[in-house]
């Protein structure tokens, strides 16, 4: 059957170069070209951008983004028996791929790419949360890349996108919004990768905002929030106490109850409490 780019059907890809799948690198592949270059247009428009890409495996998402224009595609990929199926992707677009065998917490992909960068990956689930938070928090903001559209377990996007008083609601929402634009764009069920995993999964779409969204000092928020949601059902006035005896006042003055809970607060109450206590 033929392709959208021609290339062979990525389950021949998987076969001729015995790509078993391995747990331990988080491997579930998408093997749906149509649905990859679906992914591919949650990022907008690529023509004029760079593109990150952490594990594409066989290549199925690096091929949706490839069809859909992207001007470059880095992608790093820590599994060396994809390197192959990878090389025949850049043979089809030469110049427009480039492929490092590595691991995406230790290499600084973002030496590679000329901005404007935007990243898309289906991240594998061990260290997704991690780079997303490496992501959001540069040394210095706006950070180089201008979106992120990545695949998490639904539970995990859920946490990105959670608004107060909701199960999901901690330190990753506010992370997230306080500097992005954060949305669910698509849902996926297990059945949508090889192997299927046993959870549903979805696609975040950050866009990141020029200035955070409400003025804070982002060591005081980090120490704040965690604080407060280390123990997320106790009222502030305790679960802050050992920030210094004032606490209950400087709550007040932010507009806070001190008898509230951390889950109760929305960023721009946590935002208030970091100036409030930074004075
Ligand atoms: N992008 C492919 C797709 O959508 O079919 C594969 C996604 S799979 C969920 C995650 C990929 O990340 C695997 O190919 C795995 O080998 C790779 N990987 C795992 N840990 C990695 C790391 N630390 N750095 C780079 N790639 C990694």
């Amino acid at each position: 059957m033929a392709t959208i780019d021609g290339l062979p059907p990525l389950r021949e890809v998987i076969a001729a170069h015995d790509l078993v799948a391995r747990k331990q690198l988080g491997q579930n592949f998408l093997l749906d070209l149509n649905l990859t270059a679906k992914i591919a247009r949650m990022a907008g428009d690529l023509s004029a951008c760079d593109v990150l890409e952490v594990g594409p495996g066989p290549g199925g998402l690096t091929r949706g983004l490839l069809v859909e224009g992207a001007r470059r595609v880095l992608a790093v990929e820590k599994d060396p028996r994809c390197l192959p199926a990878l090389a025949e992707i850049a043979a089809r677009y030469p110049g427009r791929l480039e492929v490092v065998n590595g691991d995406a917490m230790e290499i600084d992909p973002l030496a590679h790419l000329t901005p404007p960068i935007k990243v898309v990956a289906n991240l594998p689930y061990n260290v997704g949360t991690e780079l997303l938070i490496r992501w959001l928090t540069p040394k210095i903001w706006p950070p180089v890349w201008q979106s992120l559209t990545l695949m998490f377990q639904k539970e995990v996007a859920e946490r990105i996108v959670a608004k107060p008083r909701g199960d999901h609601y901690g330190r990753l929402a506010l992370l997230a919004q306080w500097r992005c634009e954060a949305k669910i764009v698509m849902h996926l069920p297990p059945e949508a990768f090889t192997p299927a995993p046993k959870v549903h999964s979805a696609v975040v779409h950050l866009t990141r905002l020029e200035a955070p969204r409400y003025p804070a000092n982002e060591a005081i928020l980090q120490r704040l929030t965690a604080m407060a949601f280390n123990q997320r059902r106790k009222m502030l006035r305790s679960s802050l106490k050992s920030w210094g005896p004032d606490i209950e006042d400087r709550l007040l003055a932010a507009g806070i109850p001190p008898t509230a809970r951390a889950e109760e607060i929305s960023l721009e109450g946590f935002c208030a409490l970091a100036r409030e206590v930074a004075t």
